[in-house]
């Protein structure tokens, strides 16, 4: 499903999935952001749907990790044997690296299949994809390994948030992440949504739920709102 002129959502809730997965699309270059699954074989939907816009899996150059939690990156191994590159931060890469319990494979009740990343990023490093530049912004707290991945294109500024920021239905409520990882940190988190709600973002691709097309920065100040009505 094309969402914009070169993003485009290649698993999720369309096709009654909870997680999402997205590509992107600069000059001659792709990267996919996410591609994990919670008991159907995702990848196979994934190829399919790149296929019919022309495009083969072998064509990606990254795979941009939001985090390691086996809904959003249990494909990582199998995504790097046909050549794209694992980008994740540190502790992202120890996670996947291990197939430990960051990875949550206890809460889908199936083993990760471990991999090593090919890019380990850091808060603020900038990865060229064709003429595009992808801003990495670590944000802990849902899970240490979370990244945001922010893209210009077209005069907007897309944000790629996993579970960072997430959205219900039509956009109309914003929530925090699942609780539920041996990583999860609510003070962290809290820092996390504080610092992001002071930074600009026009449209957001969460990690479950629909895209969010306008206002963003709107979204990630509801969540922050959200956080500190309920966790205190
Ligand atoms: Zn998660």
């Amino acid at each position: 499903m094309q969402i914009l002129p070169n993003v485009y959502l290649i698993n999720g809730f369309p096709w009654r999935q909870t997680q999402n997965g997205y590509l992107i699309r600069s000059g001659k270059e792709m990267a996919i952001v996410d591609s994990g699954d919670l008991g159907t074989d995702t990848l196979d939907l994934v190829r399919a749907n790149c296929a019919a816009w022309g495009i083969r899996l072998e064509q990606v150059t990254y795979l941009l990790l939001t985090h390691a939690h086996y809904d959003h990156s249990s494909h990582a191994a199998r995504l790097q044997s046909l050549g794209v590159k694992i980008v994740t931060n540190q502790d992202g890469a120890e996670a996947i690296a291990s197939g430990d319990d960051r990875c949550i494979g206890y809460a889908v009740h199936r083993p990760f299949d471990p991999c090593r990343a090919d890019r380990v990023i850091r808060d603020g490093e900038e990865i060229a994809l064709g003429e595009a530049r992808i801003r990495c912004t670590e944000a802990p707290g849902h899970a240490n390994s979370c990244v945001i991945y922010e893209v210009i294109l077209e005069g907007r500024r897309l944000w790629f948030t996993g579970d960072v920021i997430a959205n219900g239905p039509a956009c109309q409520s914003a929530e925090p992440g699942w609780a539920g990882g041996p990583d999860y940190h609510r003070p962290t988190y809290l820092e996390t949504l504080s610092r992001l709600r002071r930074m600009e973002c026009d449209c957001l691709f969460p990690g479950h739920g629909p895209p969010c097309l306008a206002d963003g920065r709107r979204q990630v100040e509801a969540v922050y709102t959200n956080a500190l009505i309920n966790w205190r």
